[in-house]
């Protein structure tokens, strides 16, 4: 069979010479986006009023849902139509099992999911009839995720993108950045939780997009002021997204002024998640080399959405849906 575009530089008959350039553009796929974070099952006591310590009080109802800022953020990237894979760890208790499950069902690949002796993280959280929440975090089987192995890491660099928050022990999520950069792969960090100590340099170094909420930057910086805040951080990494809210979010990158985006005006019933389904889709976006404010845009589209819906991985909204906020 002939070659319909023979090469144009000539090659010699024995050396099997340069490959031609493809004639045809690369075929479209889906953003392969990988997630190094928690799976937690979020265990949600709803009362009228929060109890004072020493107290106990009679709640209205409790539900056990599927979570974790790990497990969020790979649901909402996968609704917001990239391919994604998910490292971490569950317990062998049933929650492990159900975590796995509600994973596979958003289809987010788990095969490199441990089982790990003991068990599944949890969150507790007591949600009052304001809408005001306190939760403790028990990591349970994330805190068995201490290094990665070769597994982890080939995963890695084949992604187009790491998404990283802090829920899983430092070294790990560290070790996550820096085989990424090793791999030319793009990472972006929720630092959430705040650790009481400062971040590692290795992990900042290896970061290039940092995505805390107003309050996680002002808990980095110790500066209340968002711009404040973003100009401080980026001593540490070249770009920054802070979120604000029903404020939208501000974006900003070395050597230029920082912009703030706005957040589509909506009304607000839940905004558990918010954050991690901004997160999702910005991933999604950028994996998918849209540039910085367009993809801003469109993770803001997609949060505003779920914010109008209950739940946190029930209320993200899938890749149609955005565009047509934005149609
Ligand atoms: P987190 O959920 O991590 O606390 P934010 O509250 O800053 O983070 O929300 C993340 C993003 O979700 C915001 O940047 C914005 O795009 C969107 N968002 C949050 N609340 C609202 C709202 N009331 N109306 C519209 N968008 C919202």
């Amino acid at each position: 069979m002939t070659h319909p575009h023979p090469p144009t530089t000539p090659t010699t008959p024995t050396a099997p010479g340069p490959r031609p350039a493809p004639v045809r553009p690369a075929p479209v796929r889906p953003a392969g986006i990988v997630v190094l974070g928690s799976l937690n099952m979020d265990l949600v006591a709803y009362v009228a009023q929060a109890p004072a310590r020493g107290e106990t009080v009679t709640g209205r109802a409790f539900r056990t849902l599927p979570g974790g800022k790990g497990a969020n953020q790979a649901v909402a990237a996968a609704r917001a139509g990239a391919e994604v894979a998910m490292i971490g760890a569950v317990g062998t208790d049933g929650f492990g099992t159900r975590l796995r499950t509600a994973l596979d069902r958003s289809g987010v690949d788990t095969d490199l999911v441990r089982t790990a002796e003991g068990p599944s993280g949890t969150a507790h959280i007591v949600v009052d009839d304001e809408g005001g929440n306190a939760i403790v975090v028990v990591p349970g089987a994330n805190s068995a995720v201490t290094s990665l192995d070769h597994g982890d890491e080939a995963l890695i660099a084949t992604a187009d993108l790491l998404l990283l928050q802090l829920e899983l022990p430092l070294p790990a999520v560290t070790a996550g950045a820096r085989t990424a950069r090793a791999h030319g792969v793009r990472t972006v960090l929720t630092p959430a939780p705040v650790p009481a100590r400062p971040l590692p340099p290795a992990l900042l170094a290896a970061t290039d997009l940092l995505v805390p909420n107003q309050h996680e930057a002002a808990a980095l910086t110790g500066r209340t002021d968002p711009y404040a805040a973003a100009r401080a951080l980026l001593a540490d990494v070249p770009e920054v997204v802070v979120t604000l809210g029903a404020a939208g979010c501000l974006y900003a990158a070395r050597g230029r002024e920082p912009v703030t985006v706005p957040a589509p005006r909506v009304t607000a019933v839940d905004t558990t998640a918010a954050g991690d389904t901004f997160v999702g889709a910005l991933a999604v976006a950028l994996a998918e080399g849209r540039p910085m404010p367009a993809a801003l845009a469109w993770a803001s589209a997609a949060a505003a959405l779920s914010v109008q819906r209950e739940g946190a991985s029930p209320s993200m909204p899938y890749r149609a849906e955005i565009d047509a906020v934005l149609a």
